[in-house]
């Protein structure tokens, strides 16, 4: 039987507090010189980046879930665009001056202008005074914005204008907002990844689209994670096995509604400011680095199958690509690679 894992697990239910349980009773039996049972399974759901966090551990030493929150809530407090004081609130509200930011802070932002280079700006971090003109809660609160407010806000999004100081400080044009909402969770992926690898048996990190998988189960066998189907709420399309590595998907499906006929996501092109219209419907990347694979997962759905087969291709990267019409397309040698297997329900 396979634990199926998704891009988007759909959980109910978890407040902002994380859980925590342990499946092996409640009082640990092993001291901390011993290692701890392979077989024992921990696990939480937390809240963060308005994302459901959910984080299955096997073999975990005493005190590491905390460290995983704690990292969470550190990277929250960091990265998100909504707290007054986290350095991109202070590189947004700074009104063209530098701004000095955490190592790692500055680190993203120039790995996200690299990816946007890579990507003619169909990734650009740059997009949050178009994100701001939108909402995609699924709510009748929905606005979508007028023509003229939207077009006026095409020529503040450029990411190659993010200015780097060697001194470790961001300056961002007067005017000029960032929203790390399409790299963020994946850099995070990666660092709760880092936390764990060589104090686990394995573990499964999930923050929304982006999946890790770290060590194996148990029993020494791969993981396996199950890829979304667009068509479906709650249906899979495929299974791959990855083993240790990351699995990301951006799905115009996660989050958008609709209004008279018409679906809006929440993906936006940066040259129309609209969501997306290419051909494509979900992006996965297979890769190490869950922030590269989050960011290119975006960026394909806004530039289409064709292009997002070329640049994959192009850059050895392994992806997989769903298009409106259902086809699926493939890197080459992906399928062999992971062992894509449809999925059947049963
Ligand atoms: P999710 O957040 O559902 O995992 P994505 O990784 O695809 O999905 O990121 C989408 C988020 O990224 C949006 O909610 C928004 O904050 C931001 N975003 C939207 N369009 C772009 C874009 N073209 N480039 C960079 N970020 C974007
Ligand atoms: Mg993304």
């Amino acid at each position: 039987m396979l634990a199926l894992l998704t891009a988007c697990l759909l959980l109910t239910g978890c407040g902002a507090k994380p859980q925590n349980g342990a499946s092996g009773g409640l009082l640990p039996t092993a001291s901390a010189a011993e290692k701890p049972d392979p077989n024992k399974k921990t696990s939480g759901v937390g809240f963060y980046f308005d994302t459901v966090v959910t984080i299955t551990l096997w073999g975990a030493p005493e005190g590491l879930m905390d460290e995983i929150w704690d990292a969470c809530a550190r990277y929250e407090q960091l990265l998100s665009r909504t707290i007054a004081q986290s350095d991109v609130s202070r590189i947004n509200n700074a009104g063209g001056k530098p701004v000095r930011v955490d190592p790692e802070t500055w680190e993203i932002l120039r790995q996200a202008k690299e990816i946007s280079a890579l990507t003619g700006g169909a990734f650009s971090v740059t997009i949050a005074p178009v994100t701001s003109l939108w909402t995609f809660t699924g709510t009748e609160t929905n606005v979508i914005p007028t023509d003229e407010k939207r077009l006026s806000m095409l020529h503040l999004v450029d990411d190659q204008q993010i200015a780097l100081g060697d001194e470790g400080t961001v300056t961002l044009p007067a005017g000029m907002q960032i929203d790390l909402g399409g790299i963020a969770k994946g850099y995070i992926a990666d660092k709760v990844a880092e936390l764990i690898r060589g104090r686990v048996q394995g573990g499964i990190i999930s923050l929304g689209g982006n999946i890790y998988t770290v060590g194996s189960k148990p029993d020494g066998s791969p993981f396996s994670v199950g890829v979304r189907d667009p068509q479906s709420a709650s249906g899979y399309l495929g299974i791959l096995n990855t083993g240790d590595g990351t699995v990301v998907t951006s799905g115009t499906y996660e989050r958008g509604f609709s209004f008279g006929g018409v679906r809006y996501h929440h993906i936006l092109d940066p040259k129309t400011g609209w969501p997306s219209q290419s051909d494509l419907v979900s992006a996965t990347f297979v890769m190490d680095s869950s922030m590269t694979a989050d960011a290119l997962a975006t960026a394909c759905i806004v530039i289409g199958s064709e292009k997002s087969l070329e640049l994959a291709t192009a850059q050895g990267l392994d992806a997989m690509l769903i298009r409106g019409d259902g086809t699926i397309l493939f890197t080459p040698g992906f399928e062999e690679k992971y062992d894509y297997t449809p999925y059947i329900s049963q």
